[in-house]
């Protein structure tokens, strides 16, 4: 019998029988930082207030926009 181990991602849950390729892919992740800025709409189009869009501050500096 052959014992099989097996790496899983702790960001993104893949997994890996490859440590090296599991802790690249742990790496390779780019983490947010904080949140830059946020649009609205009025409330009339948007009743519960929530943002549409974030922009969001990445560990390597870059700012990402993200939409609902
Ligand atoms: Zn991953």
């Amino acid at each position: 019998m052959k014992e099989v181990k097996h790496y899983i991602c702790e960001i993104c849950g893949t997994e890996y029988n490859n440590k090296d390729r599991c802790v690249n892919c742990e790496k390779g992740h780019c983490k947010p930082v904080k949140i830059k800025g946020a649009k609205y709409l009025s409330l009339d189009r948007n009743a519960k207030g929530y943002p549409t869009s974030i922009h969001v501050e990445m560990e390597d500096g870059q700012v990402i926009a993200y939409k609902r």
